[in-house]
């Protein structure tokens, strides 16, 4: 194991990013195998359990109400839904479930005791439970940890400084507030960003500041890049070359060397050379099935051809730390405290943005 240091610069992560290839990869490569068997990768479903009408304003987002774009929303599955899912997920390799809810923060209430059902489900078939469902609280993240949630999803996006220029709704702080409130429970941190929605390698740098600094690391950092979805503010943005990709992989590796690094959006958009090679860099997990929340994502039998023709494994759920206990919902001893958090709302405005929104409205019209 290589030791994890905690008080990386911004100098420093450019240094790395900013390497010759080669030396990159092979740096990269050399920590990825004291770390992780390098032909193990891990398979996760990403499911979208409430689909589309939020309130909030992120700019690479087909969910967010304000924008007009083809993602049909959907009320809360049902347990019985998500279980047929999750079946269906680990007859095909994954070992992970990721929830997803297009929510702005967690509201107590029957939804999220719907959603608390799902992981007592999913924990019991053996498998690794992650939720992404916004900014939670303290108790929910404490009643989440208790219905057997092996790990909660709040991605930093990009650099504190260039949030600003995405997100108008909310603030960085309240993300590492929420990350925070994970932290004081067993369930791990999963948190990451995206690259190639006009932010600079500084940018890409500062993120991976913010996400190498906390400590501990995130147990996972997804990198995704940019699918530019017409109708968002994003739409226009030119898709990432795979090099970036493959740099912005192979220092996340070398900055977070215990991590679980995500090769997740915008794989369509690789080869399996180009995907090779960030395997190579240190990516050990991909997010199967055949959509990405709501955008395109490669055919689940195409990834476990190209598993076979690398001598690729799929992780077994579990490696990295013991499967939570489930306290049935009857037995539980938390209780919803019904609090009303003040999650920031900075309501700056972005000029890409309310173009978006005004072209939504006037559609509407
Ligand atoms: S990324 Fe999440 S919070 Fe932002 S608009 Fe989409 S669903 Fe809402």
């Amino acid at each position: 194991m290589s030791a994890t240091k905690h008080n990386w610069t911004k100098e420093e992560i450019l240094e790395i990013y900013n390497k010759p290839l080669m030396e990159l990869l092979y740096e990269a490569a050399t920590i990825h195998r004291k770390n992780h068997d390098p032909n193990v990768v891990q398979v996760s479903t990403l499911l979208s359990i409430k689909t589309g009408g939020c309130s909030e304003d992120c700019g690479y987002c087909p969910q967010a109400a304000r924008y007009h774009t083809n993602v049909e929303g959907n009320d809360l599955m049902t347990v019985k839904q998500v279980k047929a899912q999750a079946l269906r997920a680990k007859s095909t390799g994954s070992s992970r479930v990721c929830m997803g809810a297009a929510w702005r923060n967690v509201k107590d209430g029957e939804e999220f005791d719907q959603v608390l059902e799902m992981v007592r489900t999913i924990n019991k078939l053996d498998m690794e439970v992650c939720c992404t469902l916004g900014m939670i609280t303290e108790n929910q993240a404490q009643r989440l940890a208790e219905a057997g949630l092996y790990a909660y999803n709040h991605n930093l996006d990009s650099s504190e400084e260039y949030y600003k220029e995405v997100i108008s709704t909310r603030g960085y702080q309240d993300r590492l507030d929420t990350i925070d409130n994970v932290r004081k429970t067993n369930v791990t941190v999963c948190s990451g960003g995206i690259i190639g929605m006009g932010e600079n390698i500084e940018d890409r740098a500062g993120m991976l500041v913010a996400l190498s600094t906390l400590n501990p690391q995130p147990e996972s950092t997804p990198i995704n890049a940019l699918v530019a979805v017409e109708g968002t503010p994003l739409e226009d943005q030119e898709p990432v070359s795979i090099w970036e990709m493959i740099r912005m992989v192979a220092t996340t590796r070398i900055v977070m060397p215990e991590t679980q690094v995500r090769l997740s959006a915008g794989r369509t958009q690789m080869t399996r050379e180009g995907q090779a090679m960030c395997f190579f860099a240190g990516a050990n997990s991909i997010f199967a099935g055949d959509k990405l929340l709501t955008t395109p994502n490669p055919d689940v039998n195409e990834d476990m051809e190209m598993f076979k023709e690398l001598g690729l494994n799929p992780q077994k759920p579990f490696t990295k730390k013991v499967q939570p206990q489930t306290v049935e919902a009857a037995e539980s001893k938390l209780e919803a405290l019904g609090e009303k958090p003040r999650w920031t709302r900075p309501e700056h405005t972005i000029a890409r943005n309310e173009v978006a929104k005004a072209k939504a409205k006037a559609m509407k019209q």
